[in-house]
């Protein structure tokens, strides 16, 4: 069937037949012309210089890789099997300086076609014979000098798998770039103008048949500007949608909680505090609403910001809430701003502190899920009377179904997730207003990553720690090779405990029941006020979630069990550490317990504490020293960077140990070993995005999931993201429903999603 004309949209199964169509629809859910299109290539083969590469090549190869060569026949040789009936061809295959035999069996005609001289694409999956490599019977084609001249310079490799060969993509790719019509391209002439980008059409033919590495580039270049500028568009939308709704103004008083508050701080804010502080104080004074994402190291100071832009908002009347993504963090939270209000938060009861003015005070309530009938009440009566000026729960409970009397800023404590629906959802439950929000991440990132991952918020940044600050001295034991300084660890901890001072031994997980990772965060609870309609967590979440650190969930899993807690906790405690006081915590017991052993530590009553990574964010006990990571090796280093900020945040000098069984000279010991090298959390996320970043280029695709980030890296394309966004906002302030840009909503589409997408009907 010949097609006229071939559109993006177009099927595959139109374009090309159902023969050729329906293997890319099956092994590689490519479905139209469009979906071929952006199946970019893996990499290219130089076919006129393979030479220089090929060496290098086989370094990279592994004994089971699916691999697509194009090589020369060196010789060929056909026998009978000595100790098995049947007939084997072998073939030496060079690549270059490279050497591949190519086996197969009871097909002697083979002989004839591999003939020394041919020259053929080979496509099979790896295998080590003889201390070289073999192809075992692989597909391949021969390349007659006619068809070799008709290749391009560069030869795509697609991702592709046993039963589609990265060839049968490129003819197909060749076939439909043949017959397509010149596609309309989203992107703004200007904006191509500007940034000196490609058409779309030429992008597209030239990333799949480049002659040279320098249209590759071009090309990719353009290809990634779709990416970003689709996903900053989204961004820019939701940040719109988020703006539509006025916030409640909250100016700011010189005479009442905030100011008290400020007189009875026990330090001097740092200058980063104070400017981010100022900054956030006028924008809460405004109506529009604020969205701000706040970023800063470890022990910054993060929670004092936030806790004086709360205060603004009590002392305009009105109530904030402050999410936490477990019940530990969120009890924890509440603990510590109970604490530092000291009599200002205790309003209602009875005090007979002489500075409790009872003018300028108000209550910090605690939500949680596992509050007894009567405790819930009475806090979900608090909120709903506006009683409480300061509400602090999980996202699961606070998002099913609190009343706020006058909800003026959420805070979220976000952790490692990406959180935009819960914000979303907390935002659309507040009537004809719409709160401010401050987002809180633990984990900083580098400006350009947080573009990406946070293009709609404002960002600010804490970039200096209080004065006094020790750093934290780590290093990384390893335990496999030195057994002496594990035993020297413990005798450590008993000297800490001996000069007055608390340790903290943090293993991977938790134990008894096995295998279960240690904290979680709440799954977004999928009934009450959810709208049964509303989208899930979808794929482009899923996409971006690949562009983030690992989190635990994520981390590979390895040979033995990580060790646990409970069984770390009693081993512990009867031998190197007998005498100790010593309680293990964990996210498994019951609310109250760990309440409790929290408490208890915090008032220095437990000498060491054994637990999870339920103490990573939030824990602050300025008097605990030091920390010993068990099994270091099986957590990311932005959360190891994480947990050893829960010491160093006092006066005395602390230290933090990761113990590893990785060998000596293993990439986990040097990851660990230039972890304990930098202080620098901004150092420390560049660290874990690099380990990660391999890879990530298909990363979407590989999975099976489909998303229409192909190309985007977070850390390589940093400067484009800016600029993407910059244009991005430009656009949505001029047009926010892209009306006037319909090419630019089909991008928004295409690589967000229709879900994500859906600002562009809500506005
Ligand atoms: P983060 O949440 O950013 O890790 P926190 O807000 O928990 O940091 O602060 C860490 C510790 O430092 C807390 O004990 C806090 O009271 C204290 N702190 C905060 N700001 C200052 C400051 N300007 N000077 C001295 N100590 C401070
Ligand atoms: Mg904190």
């Amino acid at each position: 069937m010949l097609v006229a004309v071939v559109g993006m949209d177009t099927s595959l199964r139109t374009a090309l037949g159902d023969k050729t169509a329906r293997p890319l629809a099956r092994q590689l859910e490519l479905e139209t012309v469009g979906d071929l299109l952006r199946h970019y290539p893996r990499k290219y083969i130089e076919h006129a210089t393979v030479t220089h590469t090929s060496e290098r090549e086989d370094q990279r190869f592994r004994p089971g890789e699916h691999v697509t060569l194009l090589g020369t026949v060196e010789k060929v040789a056909g026998r009978r099997m000595r100790h098995r009936k049947g007939h084997i061809v072998e073939a030496t295959v060079s690549v270059g300086a490279q050497r591949f035999t190519c086996t197969f069996f009871n097909q002697p005609y083979r002989e004839r076609d591999l003939a020394p001289g041919t020259r053929a694409l080979f496509s099979g999956d790896l295998s080590r014979y003889r201390g070289g490599w073999q192809l075992a019977a692989p597909e391949f084609i021969v390349l007659n000098a006619g068809a070799e001249a008709q290749l391009p310079g560069l030869i795509p490799i697609y991702p592709a798998t046993r039963k589609l060969r990265s060839w049968v993509v490129m003819l197909a790719v060749r076939q439909v770039l043949d017959l397509l019509d010149e596609p309309e391209d989203p992107l703004p002439d200007t904006l191509r103008a500007t940034h000196g980008l490609a058409s779309l059409g030429d992008a597209l033919r030239r990333v799949h048949l480049p002659d040279t590495r320098e249209e590759e580039r071009e090309a990719r270049r353009r290809l990634v500007w779709d990416e970003a500028f689709g996903l900053q568009l989204a961004m820019a939308g939701r940040r719109a949608s988020a703006t539509t709704r006025p916030a409640p103004a909250c100016p700011r008083r010189d005479d009442g909680l905030a100011a008290a508050f400020d007189a009875r701080l026990p330090f001097a804010l740092t200058g980063a505090q104070r400017s981010v502080g100022e900054s956030l104080s006028e924008a809460l004074a405004g109506e529009e609403p604020l969205n701000r994402l706040l970023q800063g190291d470890v022990g910054s100071g993060k929670t004092v910001v936030a806790l004086r832009a709360m205060l603004q908002v009590v002392d305009a009347g009105r109530q904030a809430v402050l999410l936490a993504p477990t019940e530990v963090l969120a009890a924890q939270h509440a603990r510590s701003l109970q604490a530092m209000l000291g009599p200002l938060g205790r309003a209602g009861e009875l005090s007979d502190d002489p500075a409790a003015d009872p003018e300028h005070a108000t209550r910090v309530t605690l939500l949680t899920g596992s509050l007894g009938a009567k405790a819930r009440r009475q806090a979900l009566l608090d909120a709903q009377s506006g009683a409480a000026g300061i509400v602090v729960g999980t996202h699961a409970v606070i998002q099913q179904g609190v009343g706020f009397a006058d909800l003026g800023l959420v805070v979220v404590d976000e952790q490692h997730r990406f959180g935009v629906h819960q914000r979303d959802e907390l935002r659309s439950r507040s009537g004809p207003t719409t709160p401010h929000v401050l987002v809180m991440t633990a984990t900083p990132i580098p400006r350009t990553v947080a573009l990406t991952l946070y293009g709609d918020l404002d960002i600010s940044v804490l970039d200096e720690l209080p004065t006094g600050r020790k750093p934290i001295a780590t290093t990384a034991v390893p335990a496999g090779v030195k057994p002496r300084w594990l035993e020297r660890a413990w005798e450590r901890v008993r000297e800490e405990v001996a000069a007055g001072h608390q340790a903290y031994v943090v293993c991977p997980r938790i134990g008894d029941e096995g295998g279960e990772p240690g904290e979680q965060w709440p799954e977004p609870p999928a009934g009450d006020l959810l709208d049964p309609e509303a989208p899930g967590p979808d794929e482009f979440e899923e996409a971006l979630r690949k562009l983030r650190p690992p989190d635990e969930e994520e981390q590979e899993e390895a040979a033995r069990p990580p060790l646990a807690v409970t069984d770390v906790g009693p081993m512990l405690a009867e031998g190197p550490l007998a005498g100790l006081r010593l309680e293990i915590l964990h996210g498994r017991m019951p609310t109250d317990e760990k309440d409790a052993v929290m408490r208890a530590f915090s008032e220095g009553r437990v000498d060491v504490l054994v637990a999870t990574t339920v103490i990573e964010v939030g824990v602050d006990v300025p008097n605990a020293t030091m920390m010993i990571i068990m099994d270091a090796d099986r957590f990311g280093v932005s959360q190891l960077h994480q947990l050893r900020g829960r010491v160093g945040r006092g006066a005395a000098a602390s230290s933090c140990l990761l113990v590893t069984e990785a060998a000596e000279g293993s990439p986990a010991l040097q990851r660990l070993e230039r972890l304990a090298a930098t202080p620098d959390g901004f150092e420390v996320s560049r660290i874990d995005l690099e380990v990660r970043d391999e890879g990530d280029v298909l990363g979407a695709q590989q999975s099976g999931r489909r998303s229409g980030l192909h190309m985007l890296s977070v850390l390589k394309h940093g400067d484009l993201v800016a600029e993407a966004r910059e244009e991005a906002r430009a656009v949505m302030a001029d047009d926010p429903l892209l009306a006037r840009h319909p090419g630019l909503a089909g991008l928004v589409r295409s690589v967000v999603g229709e879900a994500e997408a859906a600002f562009l009907d809500r506005l």
